[in-house]
């Protein structure tokens, strides 16, 4: 285990409300370092719908998952933290005011004075397809979650489920690859248009669809095959393949959350809306993560909590210190912060 990293806060998540957690910080003058158990940043927007659009970010009439995340990078680029990628946070402890151990599952210890857990649903665990054996296959060629597209070109890919991720990418590959898609009812969760495009695809032959459950792997050396489908009809068809994509979605975990004497209110963390702070003075936690009165799972609700929780942050560290508003337009202090120059600075305002 490596030496502990001394931080002034800490931030454990870097979807958006955690990206925009380190700015609101950076502009408060407080130093910050960001965890996240996926190997890349953006949270669910990344990982669950990096190329569909967003239309309810203010005065951005239209983005991406993607494009939200790299102009939150983009803006937090003059406080840019270290991201410590790839690892879960197991471990937060209270030694005492403004003293904070956490650990990760890789080892990593930091030392901070404040935690800001922007843990959205938990760590990300994709809902695994029910039969035995799969471990040795998931991240070769049986994946939950598509990185690069032209990976499936030319092959034959097995696609499981029936919800908004499983028929967008049966559709999207229908004529780049030889696609079958399973799912275990006639009754879609996607959106009526895309099933209506998947049963158009399949009538024009372009691409099939199973009704049934995987019922086995057909496994040759170590590599995976193919599997075995029980259909509706009663009948097991062996569905030989080159890639699985599964899309079942995510159970919610919260994984070692629950763990760290948080007041928790079904799986969210209870949090006042003045600071919103958890239970445990010291311990912030913003975004989909957290819960109060009339809480609303919106990225803009997060950028909020995230504003307020910062000033929370400032006052709990500096209790002597009023920590007066300033405006980023007009401020000197936080044009210095943001390493900008003062467009006004010789006009009276
Ligand atoms: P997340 O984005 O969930 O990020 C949390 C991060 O914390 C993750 O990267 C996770 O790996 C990490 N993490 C969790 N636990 C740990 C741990 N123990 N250690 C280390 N890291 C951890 N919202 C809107 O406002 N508008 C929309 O149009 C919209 N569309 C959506 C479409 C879809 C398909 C989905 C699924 C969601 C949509 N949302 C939308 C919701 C929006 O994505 C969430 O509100 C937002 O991502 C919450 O941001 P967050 O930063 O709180 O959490």
């Amino acid at each position: 285990m490596s030496a502990p990293i001394q931080t002034d806060t800490l931030i454990i998540g870097a979807g958006p409300v955690g990206l925009f957690q380190v700015f609101e910080l950076g502009l408060l003058g407080l130093k910050t370092a960001v965890v996240d158990a996926l190997p890349h940043i953006g949270g669910q927007c990344v990982e669950l719908y990096p190329d569909k659009p967003i239309y309810d970010i203010p005065a951005v009439p239209v983005c991406t998952g993607q494009q939200l995340t790299d102009q939150l990078l983009a803006q937090i680029k003059p406080f840019l933290p270290p991201f410590y990628l790839g690892q879960q946070v197991e471990r937060v402890e209270k030694r005492g005011e403004g003293d904070f151990v956490v650990q990760t599952s890789a080892g990593t210890v930091f030392h901070t004075r404040a935690v800001f857990i922007a843990a959205g649903v938990g760590a990300f665990a994709p809902r695994k397809l029910p039969v035995e054996g799969l471990e040795p296959f998931e991240g070769q060629n049986f994946n939950y979650r598509v990185k690069d597209p032209s990976r499936y070109h030319g092959k034959d890919v097995l696609i499981f489920g029936g919800g908004d991720s499983a028929l967008d990418w049966a559709i999207e590959l229908a004529d780049k690859a030889n696609v079958v898609l399973v799912h275990r009812r006639s009754v879609f969760k996607a959106a009526p248009a895309s099933v209506a495009r998947m049963r158009q695809l399949c009538a024009e032959e372009k691409m099939q669809y199973l009704e049934g459950r995987a019922a086995e792997l057909i496994e040759r050396n170590g590599v995976l095959k193919g599997i075995k489908v029980k259909s509706t009809d009663g009948v097991t068809r062996a569905v030989h393949c080159d890639e699985v994509l599964c899309f079942f979605g995510l159970s919610p975990k919260l994984g070692p959350i629950a763990e760290w004497g948080l007041a928790l209110d079904k799986k969210s963390i209870v949090v006042d809306t003045e600071k919103f702070q958890t239970s445990t003075p010291g311990i912030f936690a913003v975004g989909d993560i957290n819960t109060y009165p009339g809480k609303k799972k919106l990225i803009l609700s997060g950028f909020h909590e995230a504003a307020l929780a910062a000033f929370g942050a400032y006052s709990y560290l500096n209790p002597e210190e009023k920590v007066l508003l300033q405006y980023t337009t007009t401020s000197p202090k936080m044009h210095a912060r943001l390493g900008v120059d003062d467009p006004y600075k010789d006009e009276e305002l």
